[in-house]
C-alpha cells in the first residue's frame, strides 16, 4: 500500500491540477514495494509466493485474495494508508486468512496494529521473518515479533524483482543505507530503523546487476533516507553505479556539496538529481545536527552539485513552531527566485515514534480526531503555535500555488535542462 495519500479536499484538487505534483504521486506509487520485496528473498523453500499491489482499491484485493486464499498475507503500510491496510486485514481474517503487518506504522504502534492482525512486526522484519513463518506454519503466531538487534545488512538479500508484475515501472529501487544518524525532530528514520547502516558495495553491485539485466531497468531511486551521511569512501559506491549504467537519485544532505571528491565522480555515476532536506529558511526544528547551517552556506552548496551536473530538488518543511502569514509569505517569495532545480514543499508532520509528535502531544496540540489520514504530508494534523488551523491550511495552499505556479515552474523546468547539459562537460 503506497502512494502519495491527501485527506483535505481542496488540497488534494490542487495537487492534481499542478503537473509536478502529480507526476511525482504516479512516480512513487509505481515503485516497487521493497520491504516485500525482500522478505520473499527471505522466505524458505516449501513455501510459494506472490506480490499483490492495491491497485482498484482495498475491497478489490480483499476479493481476489480471498479467492486466491494463501497461507498468510504480509502487509506493509504507512501511517497514512494504515487504515486501509487494517480494512484490508479485518477482511481477510473474517474469511480465515492470516495477516502479519510491519513497516514504520507497526514499528512505532505495534500494540494498535496488533488488533489488526494475526502478528505485528516491530523494526526489521529481515531477521524475524523466517521464525515468523515457522510459527505460521505451526500454527503459532505470536502476536508481536521484534529482532533482538537490527538487521545487518551485510546479510540483506537480492530482493525478488522477479515477483512485480510485468507493467512498465519508470523507475525501480534499491536500498544502499538504512536509518540516518541525525535525529531531525519530524522524522521517523533516526529512530524508528534503528542504528545507520551501510550494505556492502558487492551486494548493492548485485542488485543493480539483477534489476538492470532481467528487468531492464535503467532508473533507480535509492530507498535510502541519508545517503553518504556515514563514514565510508562514496568512490566505490559510486564506481558500482557507474559501471552498472543507471541514472539514479537519492536523498543526501547539502554537506556533499563540500565534497570536492564525491562531486568530482557524482555526475559520471549517473547521478541525475539529490533530494535535499533544507527544511526550513531559519531554524526550526531539533534534531538537525550539523544540517542547521546558515543559508548562504546551503546555497553555496546547492550551488556546487549543480554546477556538477546534477539536479537538487530543494526540500522544505512547512508549518513548524514560530511559523506566521509572514514567514510563510516571505518562504515563497525566497522559492519563487531561488535556484533551486525542483522544489518540494510538505506540511510539518507528527508521525508516530518522532520527538515531534511525543512534545505536540505533551502539549495538547495533536489534531487526534483527525486521525492517522491526516498523516500525509499536506493535510495538517495539530495546532500550530502562531496560527489557527485554517490559516496555516490556506497559507500552505497559497504558497503551494505560488510556488508551483506556471512561471516560477517553467524557469525551474530551464534551470534543469542547463544542469543537465553540463554533463557533458563535467564528465
Ligand atoms: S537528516 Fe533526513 S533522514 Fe536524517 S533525521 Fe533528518 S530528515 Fe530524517
Amino acid at each position: 500500500m503506497s502512494g502519495l495519500r491527501v485527506r483535505e479536499r481542496e488540497m488534494l484538487e490542487l495537487g492534481m491540477s499542478l503537473p509536478a505534483l502529480a507526476s511525482r504521486a504516479t512516480a512513487i506509487a509505481s515503485l516497487p514495494p521493497l520491504g516485500l520485496l525482500t522478505l520473499a528473498a527471505l522466505t524458505p523453500e516449501g513455501w510459494e509466493t506472490t506480490l499483490h499491489e492495491c491497485e482498484g482499491g482495498v475491497g478489490a484485493l480483499a476479493h481476489r485474495l480471498a479467492l486466491d486464499r494463501p497461507d498468510l498475507v504480509a502487509i506493509s503500510a504507512l501511517t497514512p494508508s494504515i487504515n486501509d491496510a487494517y480494512v484490508l486485514a479485518d477482511a481477510l481474517r473474517a474469511e480465515g486468512i492470516r495477516v502479519v503487518i510491519g513497516g514504520l506504522h507497526a514499528t512505532a504502534m505495534p500494540h494498535e496494529v496488533a488488533e489488526h492482525a494475526d502478528a505485528a512486526v516491530i523494526g526489521d522484519g529481515e531477521p524475524v521473518w523466517p521464525d515468523l513463518l515457522g510459527d505460521a506454519a505451526a500454527d503459532r503466531l505470536r502476536p508481536l515479533y521484534q529482532a533482538p538487534r537490527p538487521f545487518d545488512l551485510c546479510s540483506a538479500p537480492v530482493p525478488r524483482f522477479d515477483l512485480v508484475d510485468g507493467r512498465p515501472r519508470p523507475r525501480y529501487t534499491i536500498q544502499t543505507a538504512r536509518g540516518c544518524p541525525l535525529a531531525c525532530d519530524f522524522c521517523g528514520a533516526s529512530r524508528l530503523l534503528g542504528p545507520f547502516r551501510e550494505k556492502p558495495v558487492e551486494l548493492i553491485e548485485q542488485e543493480l546487476s539483477a534489476l538492470t539485466g532481467a528487468h531492464g531497468a535503467r532508473t533507480i531511486e535509492l530507498a535510502d533516507d541519508h545517503t553518504f551521511v556515514g563514514r565510508r569512501d562514496p568512490l566505490p559506491l559510486l564506481a558500482a553505479f557507474e559501471r552498472a549504467g543507471v541514472r539514479w537519485f537519492t536523498e543526501a544532505d547539502w554537506r556533499i556539496g563540500e565534497r570536492p571528491a564525491l562531486l568530482d565522480r557524482l555526475a559520471a555515476s549517473g547521478c541525475v538529481q539529490v533530494l535535499i532536506g533544507v527544511e526550513t529558511l531559519v531554524p526550526r526544528h531539533a534534531g538537525m545536527g550539523a544540517k542547521a547551517a546558515p543559508l548562504s552556506r546551503v546555497m553555496d552548496a546547492v550551488a556546487a552539485i549543480q554546477d556538477r551536473g546534477v539536479a537538487v530538488i530543494g526540500c522544505f518543511v512547512v508549518g513548524g513552531d514560530g511559523e506566521d502569514f509572514e514567514s510563510l509569505h516571505a518562504l515563497g517569495e525566497f522559492l519563487v527566485e531561488a535556484p533551486f532545480a525542483d522544489l518540494q514543499l510538505t506540511l510539518e508532520t507528527p508521525f508516530p515514534g518522532t520527538g515531534l509528535r511525543v512534545r505536540l502531544g505533551r502539549e495538547g496540540r495533536l489534531l487526534r480526531d483527525r486521525g492517522w489520514e491526516a498523516c500525509t504530508l499536506f493535510d495538517v494534523a495539530f495546532r500550530p503555535d502562531r496560527m489557527s488551523v485554517e490559516q496555516l491550511e490556506s497559507g500552505f495552499r497559497n504558497l503551494v500555488r505560488m510556488v508551483f505556479a506556471h512561471g516560477p515552474s517553467g524557469r525551474r523546468a530551464k534551470l534543469r535542462r542547463r544542469i543537465w547539459g553540463r554533463r557533458e562537460e563535467v564528465l
